[in-house]
């Protein structure tokens, strides 16, 4: 990657290959936002006004909001003042329109362009790294049975809340979450690769070990 003090990072990835965690982790790291569309989408789907309500249905069922509303949730967010200084993008872009959406504002706004890390996490994985998973819902902070269990059974080791587990991580759910992905968000990995602007991490492994492959696609 270009040396720059800008980074203007994507992580691209299936559902379940720790994308949320390696954000965060990233985010803490280089002090720059963490922009997770799927949390924003479930703060807005909490409220349970109609809109709340009408995201709910899609959520549940593991389906893609609309490109329209969740590119206008992303552009507006990355408008305020601490995304000047780089931002992590964490669930967005998930579909070609939403990638041309993003591509052309980022360009409009003269950011540097995106730097994207596929996490890549064999498919046949995915279900077992998803039906193990709770997060806390103060931190948000993702733990799971097998791989990074909390200290203390259901309570995060950070804020000692108590650890919540996603409505749609469910066996049925997240079978059609990975539908979605391989038929909307994967053929991004061709868009991106033909930018020359993707690199590839072995997403298995410990989580340390996978956010060092990470710092050093970025050479850091
Ligand atoms: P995530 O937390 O990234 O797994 O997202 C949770 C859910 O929010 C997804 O299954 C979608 O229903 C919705 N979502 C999040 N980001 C997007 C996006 N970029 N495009 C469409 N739907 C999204």
């Amino acid at each position: 990657m270009m040396k720059t003090s800008q980074h203007n990072i994507y992580l691209l990835g299936a559902p379940g290959t720790g994308k949320g965690t390696q954000s965060h982790n990233l985010s803490s790291f280089l002090n720059i936002p963490q922009i997770s569309t799927g949390d924003m989408l479930r703060k807005m789907r909490e409220k349970g006004d109609e809109l709340g309500i009408r995201l709910a249905s899609i959520m549940n069922r593991g389906d893609l909001v609309p490109d329209e509303l969740v590119s206008e949730l992303a552009k507006n967010r990355l408008e305020e003042e601490d995304c000047k200084k780089g931002f992590i993008l964490d669930g967005f872009p998930r579909t070609k329109l939403q990638a041309e959406i993003l591509d052309a504002f980022l360009n409009q706004k003269k950011f540097l362009p995106l730097f994207v890390i596929l996490i890549d996490v064999p498919i046949s994985d995915l279900q077992t790294r998803l039906s193990g998973r709770m997060s806390c819902p103060k931190c948000g902070r993702s733990y799971h049975q097998l791989y990074n269990s909390p200290k203390e059974l259901g309570q995060c080791d950070f804020c000692l809340a108590k650890l919540v587990t996603r409505s749609d991580d469910d066996p049925v759910v997240i079978e059609q979450r990975i539908k979605n992905y391989l038929r909307e968000t994967e053929p991004l990995v061709h868009y991106y690769f033909k930018k020359n602007a993707i690199s590839r991490i072995d997403g298995s492994g410990q989580i340390q070990e996978v956010f060092e492959r990470i710092l050093a696609s970025l050479s850091l």
